[in-house]
């Protein structure tokens, strides 16, 4: 188990991992028994159920094949708690502009993205010094390493650290305040909103239209509720091109009367490898803060995994040049971007969009 908050003094760490999400806490665990590592999270994590006003990762939590492969690379199977039926054989592709619908067979599985959070913590070992509920201000290079400014319980700390991980996410402080003049990743503002809805059928629903979003929105069963979420440009109208989705879906069967929750989060898209950036001197970003997501599914948890375990690989290997090390390791991850912004626009293209869906190529009936 992971500590909870204790503050010693002094010390100093050879890794600082800030972020401790599935990046940051696998990194954590994995990164070797020879590293004093220090992870901090600004949210509390360990509590579960989460702590009145605590709000969990704002996420779809489908763990895509890529995922789940990452997970059995990592010798993990997920405990039954950090599931949410139903589990989802079948996407559900929807243009709204065209009308026209496909199913494709695709397994996900479904899961409570809090509790995965918070599970993935609780791997971290006793060694590690985890601080939650601790947040990095800001950061001063020393002559080796640096000084971390942390604040928690409206208290400031500092650390000292020689190699700092960002793993602070799509709005990652780290990579704003280490590397500002680098290109960044198309942003996106997300809104997901939950609805009682127990007779939602499961399908892992994509849906395309131009007129709310160049990217995508979605809707996925939870229990007996739905979720409804869109990745929305960051331009003045987002919530009123939210609303019109909701509008247009209800002309399909969706039903949104009952709203239980709203949350919204930034969303990164690299439409260019040159928009992924591992770090340099002394900094090393993993997960989305490095820009590490799919720009065709805006899946991201698999990329998260795969950055974690190329920068522990890196720091075991050469521990001298670990920033070169990772940047090699991460190779085949930028092959990937790359191959998904190809395969991009016949999934965003308009026109190529509906020669796919006329065709109906790898597509499959379904009953209802
Ligand atoms: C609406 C939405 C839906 C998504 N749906 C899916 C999905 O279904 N499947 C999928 O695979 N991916 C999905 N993603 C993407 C996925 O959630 C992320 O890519 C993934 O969480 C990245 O993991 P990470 O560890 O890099 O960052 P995060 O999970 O964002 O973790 C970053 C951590 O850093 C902490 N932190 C941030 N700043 C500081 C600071 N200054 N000090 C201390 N701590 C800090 C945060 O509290 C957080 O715990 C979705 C994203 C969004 C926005």
């Amino acid at each position: 188990m992971a500590t909870q908050a204790h503050f010693q003094a002094g010390g100093g760490y050879d890794v600082a991992i800030v972020g401790a999400g599935p990046a940051g806490a696998t990194l954590a665990r994995i990164i070797g028994e020879g590293c004093k590592v220090l992870l901090i999270d600004r949210r509390p994590m360990a509590a579960d159920p989460p702590s009145p006003g605590q709000a969990d990762k704002c996420c779809g939590g489908l763990l895509a094949p890529d995922g789940q492969k990452m997970l059995a690379r990592q010798g993990l199977g997920l405990p039954r708690d950090v599931l949410v039926g139903p589990q989802l054989f079948v996407v559900r592709t929807l243009d709204l502009r065209t009308r026209r619908e496909r199913y494709y067979q695709r397994h996900y599985i479904n899961l409570d993205r809090g509790k995965l959070d918070r599970w993935l913590v609780s791997l971290v070992p006793a060694r590690v010094d985890a601080r939650f509920g601790c947040r990095l201000r800001s950061f001063e290079r020393r002559e080796e390493g640096f000084t971390l400014i942390l604040s928690c319980g409206g208290k400031e700390y500092r650390e000292q650290a020689r190699l700092l991980v960002g793993a602070d996410g799509a709005a990652s402080r780290v990579r704003r305040l280490a590397f500002p003049d680098t290109p960044w990743p198309k942003r996106y503002a997300a809104i997901q909103e939950w609805f009682a809805c127990p007779q939602a059928l499961p399908y892992f629903c994509a849906i395309f239209d131009p007129g709310v979003t160049d990217f995508y929105a979605w809707t996925i069963p939870k229990e007996e509720g739905l979720l409804l979420g869109a990745a929305l440009e960051p331009v003045a109208g987002a919530a009123e091109r939210f609303e019109r989705l909701k509008a247009r879906l209800a002309e399909f069967g969706f039903r949104f009367d009952c709203r239980l929750r709203r949350h919204g989060g930034l969303l990164l898209r690299p439409t260019r490898v040159g928009q992924i950036c591992t770090g340099g001197a002394g900094i090393a970003l993993i997960g989305e803060a490095a820009g590490w997501i799919s720009p065709s599914s805006a899946e991201g948890i698999s990329y998260a995994f795969r950055s974690a375990i190329a920068l522990a690989d890196a720091v075991q290997a050469r521990p001298g040049d670990v920033l070169s090390a990772y940047r090699r390791n991460t190779a085949s991850l930028r092959l990937n971007i790359l191959a998904k912004n190809l395969k991009s626009p016949f999934m965003y293209n308009s026109v190529l969009r509906d020669l796919v869906l006329r065709s109906g190529v790898g597509s499959m009936e379904v009953r209802r």
